[in-house]
């Protein structure tokens, strides 16, 4: 059992990607081209991702000092990432990229994912490149962005703080403008920065040959005062050594330093960093200060970095989501291989009968069952957001404009799903030391990074709910509603679409009582809830949609799985959302309200 077939069923049989063919963008393609990027990736990913997974868990980066050291298989599977193209897969040909859609190379990239999550920073990389492709000025594109794409430089983002993590508007780092002819520099307005940055992901490595810090900081006002909130907060390029304006490096340090490697629990693979900017360990032109470049205007620097972040979120639910498949798998094999116990026969069970394999036994059919319903059903979620990003680009502009909204939406829904239930799939598919354990330790920091489960679920029920008089939730649910009419007419779907219609009233009725006081408080004391009852209505959908799929397909097994893991879904899963649902409805406090002297 390997992943490929069910991506093509996604891919091709549900979301119909070949029908991309028809916008200008995409049209030299072709099934064959996609399954050419999708070939490559699997193979990469089996050959230079998946023998080292262990290898990178065990052998942690480590700082000799001067250096941080990676072992060598990391620096092969960057290498071979880099010259598969992937980097700038959907970038224009003009530049060397594919004009790949986003879905086909979200759908390649979920290789690399399951094979070893922390081996490969590409996600950073190509995000930071991309925001650079559309806030940075055409020199920052052709000096930083151009080789990022390459490969040749890396890609950062640094937004957490010591002190500030969820809360950006708490960030510290300053800027200040560098000299009187600060703003003629060809790089962009030059500043210097100040400040430390927390739990930096690949920030120091010695796997390219430069690495480009993408910096929120603060600059000061007049009076040397920071901006309160997060109004004050810009955005820079600071680049690990500088650079000229062809891109060559000048053989100068920039005044960025190493503070430490932070230990984690899992994605040991990728280095994460405390990084001092401007501490003066690498003077710059003999003055302390790391340089650093304004990306787009000063003061609208998070909403730049949003650009990275979304694409980020949508990159970390897959990354969930793979991690959870991988364990699945592992365990699928497990199962089939492992005598334990006798059948349960009228009589009780036969001691005198030879034991069966694992997974002839109910119950780890339900732990396989709700592992395949988790992921496989994540998988279509993510490769469905993937392509309304393709639509939020290259459609008509009213259909351009309805993907945004949905996208705006669905984002925390496509990071936090996966999260915490591949997660859970991580969890049932661990019978001992299974290389699960690693999967799930790797798939525990996920609800952290990307803005924390928490923080999620107040910007679903707190703002993407809301915004542009709840359009983006009357948008889905249309999405949801046009499934449901077409699954009322397939005899056997037909309790389900009406569970389905039931689930979204409930959750359109929560919505409305959560906000029933007008009091954030209020609503927002059951974010968390809330978030898993719209998730599993959402994932209840995209399993209806996609068994609408499977079924117009011929008798297989695996058109029997996919049925099945719907089933599974509907019957073990989606009645959770009315306990989810009460507290939310209720406003209650229990939580809230508690002094924290009760403890
Ligand atoms: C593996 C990994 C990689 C990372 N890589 C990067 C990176 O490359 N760049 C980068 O900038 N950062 C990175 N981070 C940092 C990450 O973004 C932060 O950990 C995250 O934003 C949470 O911040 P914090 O850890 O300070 O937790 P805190 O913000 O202190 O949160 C702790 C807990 O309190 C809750 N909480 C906080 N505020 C609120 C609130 N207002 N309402 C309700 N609950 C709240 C949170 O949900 C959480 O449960 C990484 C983290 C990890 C684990």
């Amino acid at each position: 059992m390997t992943l490929r077939p069910t991506v093509d069923f996604l891919l091709h049989d549900w979301l119909h990607v070949e029908t991309l063919q028809e916008r200008v963008r995409f049209a030299d393609h072709s099934r064959e081209t996609f399954d050419a990027v999708l070939d490559t990736c699997e193979r990469i990913a089996r050959e230079k991702y998946a023998p080292f997974n262990r290898l990178v868990d065990t052998q942690e980066p480590h700082f000799d000092g001067e250096r941080v050291i990676l072992p060598q298989a990391t620096h092969d599977a960057q290498k071979a990432y880099a010259a598969s193209g992937m980097l700038s897969a959907a970038q224009d040909y003009e530049i060397g990229g594919m004009q790949l859609p986003y879905t086909v190379e979200a759908a390649a990239n979920a290789f690399f994912a399951m094979a070893s999550v922390s081996i490969g920073s590409g996600m950073l990389t190509t995000g930071n490149a991309n925001l650079l492709m559309v806030h940075g000025t055409e020199a920052q594109k052709q000096v930083f962005a151009l080789n990022e794409f390459s490969g040749r430089f890396s890609g950062t983002m640094c937004l957490s703080e010591p002190q500030a993590g969820s809360s950006l508007s708490d960030v510290s780092t300053r800027a200040v403008p560098d000299g009187a002819d600060f703003a003629d520099d060809p790089l962009g307005p030059r500043y210097r920065l100040k400040g430390n940055k927390m739990w930096i992901s690949a920030g120091e490595h010695e796997l390219t040959e430069n690495i480009i810090h993408l910096v929120l900081a603060k600059i000061p006002d007049e009076n040397g005062k920071l901006v309160p909130g997060t109004r004050g907060i810009s955005l820079f390029i600071v680049p690990k050594k500088m650079v000229n304006t062809a891109g060559e490096l000048t053989g100068e340090r920039n005044d960025v330093a190493l503070a430490g490697l932070n230990h984690k629990c899992g994605w040991r693979g990728t280095t994460n960093t405390l990084l001092n900017f401007g501490e003066g360990k690498y003077p710059v032109g003999g003055e302390a200060g790391a340089v650093g470049y304004l990306v787009g205007q000063a003061g609208k620097g998070l909403h730049c970095m949003f650009h990275m972040m979304n694409e980020a979120r949508i990159g970390v639910g897959m990354a969930a989501t793979m991690l959870g498949m991988a364990g699945y798998l592992a365990s699928l094999d497990y199962a089939k291989n492992r005598p334990q116990g006798r059948p349960m026969g009228p009589a009780g069970k036969d001691p005198a009968q030879p034991p069966v394999r694992i997974i002839e036994h109910a119950d780890v059919k339900r732990m396989l069952l709700a592992q395949k319903s988790y992921c496989e059903g994540a998988l279509a979620l993510e490769l469905y957001c993937a392509r309304l990003v393709d639509e939020q680009h290259t459609a008509d502009a009213a259909a351009a404009d309805d993907a945004r909204l949905l996208l705006e939406v669905l984002t925390p829904i496509a990071k936090s799903w996966p999260s915490e239930w591949c997660l859970e799939a991580n969890s049932l598919a661990i019978p001992r030391d299974f290389p699960v354990e690693q999967y799930w330790r790797d798939n525990r920091l996920n609800m952290i990074h990307e803005g924390t489960h928490g923080i999620q679920a107040m910007d679903l029920l707190g703002r993407k709910v809301l915004m542009e008089g709840g359009k983006g939730l009357t948008l889905l649910a249309g999405r949801i509603n046009d499934t449901i009419q077409r699954a009322i007419h397939v005899p056997e779907f037909a309790a389900h679409a009406n569970a389905l219609g039931q689930a979204l009233a409930q959750v359109g009725a929560a919505t409305k009582a959560a906000w029933a006081t007008g009091e954030p408080t209020d609503a927002l004391a059951n974010a968390v809830p809330y978030l898993q009852a719209f998730g599993h209505t959402v994932l209840a959908w995209v399993w209806l949609d996609v068994a609408l799929a499977a079924h117009a397909a011929p008798e297989s097994n695996a058109r029997t799985g996919r049925l099945a893991a719907m089933r599974f879904f509907f019957h073990y899963e989606l009645p959770k959302i009315g306990a989810w649902l009460q507290v939310v409805s209720s406003r209650d406090q229990t939580c809230a309200a508690l002094s924290e002297e009760a403890f």
